[in-house]
């Protein structure tokens, strides 16, 4: 089945003014967007997925356009009209397959599908968007620069990217798919919950996802909170 959204990728969240702890106001880098409009999603097909925590429904998608192969788990009727316990997460081969303990995306995916399980209800997109956006490989780069004292922001940037490059675009078509309009979304970054809501989608709720600091992601992490926005605690989890 194949289904086509026309849904405007707006250039949104650019530099929106936020207040934190101290009263100081950081400014967002813009969320990178497509200059196309377009997003068309092919659905392929819906399976079981067994995990340690729940059997899952797994729906496979194509982005046509991206070239990009997307896939949401949902536990439970998830269509109902009622907000749906969220997460949206990008990619990351290194955190997610491979245990690094470079980031804190393993840990995160890991409890979101605990939390969603522990709910009996739920859904998890999980977007191959590589590296912030740029890919496995320019990861690695970043992660070399990064090795010899550049910050994850200042890494990218020295590869001529952005400090994040995703595109959360494709999540309307995904979530409208299984006719979910309303979310509460577990994450720590606040552009992902503006993203969201610019493509018409309700946050009800944002659920903090503070997990997986340890000594090798501390500064990344410290950098995601003061360069990018995300809503963490500066402390080391003891
Ligand atoms: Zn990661």
């Amino acid at each position: 089945m194949a289904r086509e959204f026309i849904t405007r990728r707006k250039p949104v969240v650019m530099g929106v003014p936020i207040s934190r702890g101290g009263g100081s106001l950081l400014e967002f880098p813009p969320l990178f967007c497509s200059p196309e409009f377009r997003v068309t999603i092919r659905f392929a097909a819906t399976s079981r997925l067994p995990t340690p925590w729940a059997v899952f429904d797994m729906h496979g998608f194509e982005d046509v356009d991206a070239e990009k192969e997307h896939v949401v788990l949902s536990l439970g009727d998830v269509g109902n009209g009622e907000p749906v316990l969220c997460r949206v997460h990008s990619e990351c081969l290194t955190g997610d397959a491979l245990f690094s303990l470079r980031c804190d995306c393993g840990a995160q995916l890991e409890a979101a599908l605990q939390k969603i399980a522990a709910e009996g209800r739920g859904v998890l997109l999980y977007l191959r968007q590589e590296g912030r956006g740029i890919g496995l490989l320019n990861k690695i780069r970043a992660y070399k620069l990064q090795d010899e004292g550049a910050d994850t922001v200042e890494a990218n940037e020295q590869l001529g990217f952005g400090a994040d490059m995703r595109d959360y675009g494709i999540c309307k078509p995904m979530l409208q798919h299984l006719r979910i309009r309303s979310v509460k979304l577990m994450t720590n970054n606040p552009r992902k919950v503006l993203a969201l809501q610019q493509q018409g989608i309700e946050v009800a709720e944002r659920i903090p996802l503070q997990i997986g600091r340890n000594v090798h992601n501390n500064k990344y992490l410290t950098t995601k909170a003061g360069k990018l926005g995300h809503m963490l605690d500066h402390q080391l989890e003891s």
